[in-house]
């Protein structure tokens, strides 16, 4: 049972492919996780990396609270089931199933706990005994399941493991891979390309493509909200209707044009509320979505609605329970073709339609879905980042939405009326200002977004914590976000959200070699002297152990434990070898049974068969007879003779082949109960000759305790040194880190840091060069680090900044204390607060 967290995971491949890039996702203990996408979109490569059975070239892997970037697969408690079942050809299904317990030394009766189990719950007990070739592709997956499950994983990973099956099996399959889920209350992870798959399957669904998370949600989500054109077109079949358009906003109707016909349509402004305005003057091309199912051409079911649309009829795919009509938007289009004017609408069924008839459709344009036709992106997010606002400068007040509040200092516009941008996260609702009444509250995958009415108006805002409708909410503006522009020309700057910087990392010698720096000798010392004292404090504790122990042990009486364990190894190997040869007897015995049935049942096949056919001869004869005597219609006689005839033709036929059915169904069963007796037999020697060995290195032991002693104490010491000069070779690499400005100054990297880079690109990591991001409350402003000088001072009310030159840059820092301009000050960056992003890559590190 566990959780699983993926943080900003890179894989990039020896030979330059990028196959996942910046994968982050926590996943919840007992989720059922689907990746789906494309061939060659990283699903297969991100499951390997959780499985361990490939290097993670950046970011971090957690299950549970460890990570185990470094750890081997076979310790990650981490089970996988593969396309291609993996099964042992030569072991029967419950040697392939104990196989991996015994590599484990797991005793043999918990192993068969185990796997009796296992096979009672995938439904495998009557097949124990058979060899996978003598199993069909279902049952050798679920062979494949069981091995996987029997270990008792933390995380189940699947990869594909349905797509060597028939379309009907792995229907079966996928109900009983869910029920397998709901039994075992474990993590699952499924690998697909099929998105019925995915769908049908997870409770939460990753969609991918080139290596990149499209987006993560739960099925309904993602049919309902796709976030994107690439995911609205992938789940969904057919793949969902896609026009280029553009949507013109006049008074409360959004008139929508559809490009290269003649069609439009009206709809409500109320349901584009959350689109920017800038895609509703007619400037911008769009898509609409629109699945097939939201366009109708009933002519009951369209009566009377809006939104109607012409549709030229093409061509019908009939699916037995409803057909699929494609047709085109253009009435010079031909409809078979992927175009920006193909439509394919789901209709109960084709009526009395015909090719090339123009129909009347009915665009459900509550289901619309929408897109920006470059970015691809949807323009109708769940969560606007923006809210549209006009706003009025002028006598040191803004106005918005009719609310007056004063200019802050830090806004230098001081006459303007118009539009601008306010980012969501610039209404803070930490702080007073505008009153507003709460008109709507949206639970979207844990936020709250709240819909603000402040004059009639409404803006967005979210919020972690619950609100009700109708409840009074009183925020302040975060002015720093926002951005004033008057004809693309930009007025007031908003503030950035990160100053960036260019760095380098180095390693103790060459920034002790620059700098000679007193601070970078100590810090080195200390760590130095941390770790020695660690390992003599080991190195005590191990001696001690074993002085303890060697003193135990030299005061034994070898000659009498001697005596003992002979004894004790004679009576177990008598034991053994006598369990074996009881075994042996009873396997001789049963073999002796079946065979003798065997051929008793073979003797009873053929005379069943004999007597069987006899009878019915002798049946036939006496009433062809009869037939023959009784009845005088020439055509009944003539038709009887023909039957008696093709009878007397067909029965040896028919008997050779029935006697032929009931002898091989036999030789199975013979065959099928040979190997149950056999591999007992064989589970039986391998047990006994398991416990003998572990009983002859237990007594090799015991009869010379003290050599034994010594020689693990030896080892356990080197392994000890070893791990000594391992630790510190690693304070040679406390890394100092070199921001690319004019000042040539060294920064100890914190531990955290480093170990993350090396995680990421290990000696690498000082041939390259990398990007720092710092967020402006990551500054500290004390008596040490680089200096600086404010040159200006920033008051937006809410918050604080002071702009300060810092050598050839200038940067934003937060802060609540009063300066002045001119101020020279100390600064310097609490490097944990940053992102650090490797830019050969463009690989974030941490
Ligand atoms: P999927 O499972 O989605 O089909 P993969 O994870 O197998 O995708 O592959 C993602 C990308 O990485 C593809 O471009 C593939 O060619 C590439 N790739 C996969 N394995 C290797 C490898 N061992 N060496 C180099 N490139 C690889």
């Amino acid at each position: 049972m566990a959780d699983l967290k993926l943080e900003h995971i890179y894989k990039v491949y020896p030979n330059g492919v990028k196959a996942v890039n910046d994968f982050t996702m926590d996943i919840k203990d007992q989720e059922f996780i689907v990746f789906v996408g494309p061939s060659g979109c990283g699903k297969s490569t991100t499951l390997r990396m959780i499985a361990g059975l490939e290097d993670i070239t950046a970011g971090e892997l957690y299950i549970g609270d460890q990570i185990v970037n470094d750890m081997e697969p076979k310790d990650r408690d981490i089970a996988m089931v593969f396309q291609n079942y993996a099964l042992y050809p030569h072991m029967t299904v419950y040697e392939n199933m104990a196989f991996g317990l015994k590599l484990r030394h797991m005793p043999n009766d918990e192993i068969h706990e185990r796997v009796m189990w296992a096979a009672d719950v995938l439904g495998l007990k009557e097949y124990l005994d058979r060899k996978p070739k003598a199993m069909s592709g279902g049952q050798r997956q679920r062979v494949a399941l069981g091995r996987a499950i029997l270990r008792n994983p933390k995380v189940m990973l699947l990869d594909e493991p349905l797509s060597n099956l028939d379309a009907k099996l792995r229907s079966q399959m996928r109900s009983e891979i869910s029920k397998l889920h709901q039994k075992l209350k474990t993590t699952f992870i499924y690998v697909t390309h099929d998105q019925v798959e995915a769908m049908t399957l997870g409770t939460r669904v990753v969609v991918m493509k080139l290596g990149r998370i499209q987006q993560i949600d739960t099925p309904k989500n993602l049919y309902d909200y796709p976030g994107n054109k690439f995911v609205a077109g992938f789940i969904g079949t057919p793949q969902m209707n896609f026009f280029e358009a553009r949507l013109t906003k006049e008074g409360d109707v959004v008139h929508t044009k559809f490009e290269y016909t003649d069609s439009e349509l009206d709809l409500p402004y109320t349901q584009l509320i959350k689109v920017k305005s800038s895609y509703l003057d007619g400037s911008k091309k769009v898509y609409v979505g629109l699945r097939c199912e939201d366009i109708s051409i009933d002519p009951e079911a369209i009566k009377g609605k809006k939104n109607l649309i012409d549709v030229k009829v093409s061509h019908f795919e009939e699916l037995g329970n409803e057909t699929l009509v494609y047709g085109d938007l253009n009435m010079q289009g031909e409809g078979f073709d992927e175009t920006s004017t193909r439509v394919i609408i789901k209709a109960s069924s084709r009526g009395s339609l015909a090719q090339g008839d123009i129909v009347k459709a009915y665009f459900n344009m509550d289901k619309a879905h929408f897109f920006d036709y470059d970015s691809e992106e949807t323009i109708k997010p769940r969560i606007p980042n923006d809210n549209l606002v006009d706003i009025e400068i002028k006598n040191n007040t803004i106005t918005l939405c009719d609310e007056k509040l004063a200019l802050p200092s830090a806004i230098s516009v001081k006459e303007f009326k118009g539009s601008i941008l306010l980012p969501i996260s610039a209404i803070n609702l930490e702080t007073k200002g505008i009153t507003a009444k709460v008109s709507n509250v949206e639970l979207i995958n844990g936020t709250y977004l709240i819909y603000l009415l402040v004059n009639n108006k409404t803006l967005f805002t979210t919020s972690t914590k619950e609100y009700k409708v109708g409840d009074e909410i009183n925020f302040g503006i975060d002015f720093s976000q926002i951005e004033i522009k008057e004809n693309n020309e930009v007025l007031q700057e908003k503030i950035p959200e990160f100053d960036n910087f260019k760095a380098n990392f180095y390693n103790f010698k060459t920034a002790f070699a620059a700098t000679n720096s007193e601070e970078f000798a100590k810090e080195k010392d200390e760590r130095t002297k941390a770790v020695s004292e660690k390992y003599d404090k080991l190195k005590e504790e191990l001696e001690a152990k074993f002085n303890e122990e060697i003193t135990k042990a030299n005061a034994l009486n070898y000659e009498e434990i001697k005596v003992k364990n002979n004894e004790l190894l004679a009576s177990e190997t008598s034991r053994l070898n006598n369990e074996l040869k009881l075994a042996k007897e009873e396997y001789v015995k049963s073999f002796k049974e079946i065979n003798k049935e065997h051929k008793l049942n073979i003797k009873k096949i053929k005379s069943e068969i004999k007597e069987t056919y006899e009878k019915r001869i002798a049946e036939e004869n006496a009433n062809y007879k009869e037939v023959l005597s009784t009845n005088k219609d020439r055509d009944v006689i003539l038709l009887r003779k023909r039957d008696h005839t093709l009878f007397k033709e067909n029965l040896p036929k028919e008997r050779a082949n029935d006697l032929e059915n009931k002898l091989s169904s036999e030789a199975l069963d013979y065959d099928a109960k040979k190997s149950s007796i056999t591999s007992k037999f064989k589970r039986l020697k391998n047990a006994n000759k398991l416990e003998l060995k572990e009983l002859k290195q237990k007594i090799a032991r015991e009869n010379n305790l003290v050599e034994v002693l010594n020689k693990e104490h030896t080892a356990n010491l080197a392994k000890l040194e070893k791990e000594r000069s391992e630790e510190l070779a690693k304070v040679e690499m406390i890394f100092f880190f070199k921001l690319q400005v004019e000042a040539q100054k060294y920064a100890l990297s914190p531990d955290t840091i480093t170990n993350k880079l090396i995680q990421g690109l290990g000696s690498k990591v000082f041939s390259r060069v990398y990007e720092i991001k710092v967020p402006h409350d990551a500054y500290k402003l004390d008596n040490e680090g680089y200096s600086v000088t404010v040159k200006e001072i920033l008051d937006y009310g809410i918050k604080k900044f002071i702009k300060c030159s810092f050598e050839d840059k200038e940067i934003y820092v937060e802060t609540t204390k009063d300066y002045k301009v001119g101020d020279t000050l100390n600064l310097s960056i609490d490097y944990l607060k940053t992102q650090i992003i490797e830019t050969g890559m463009n690989i974030r590190l941490y």
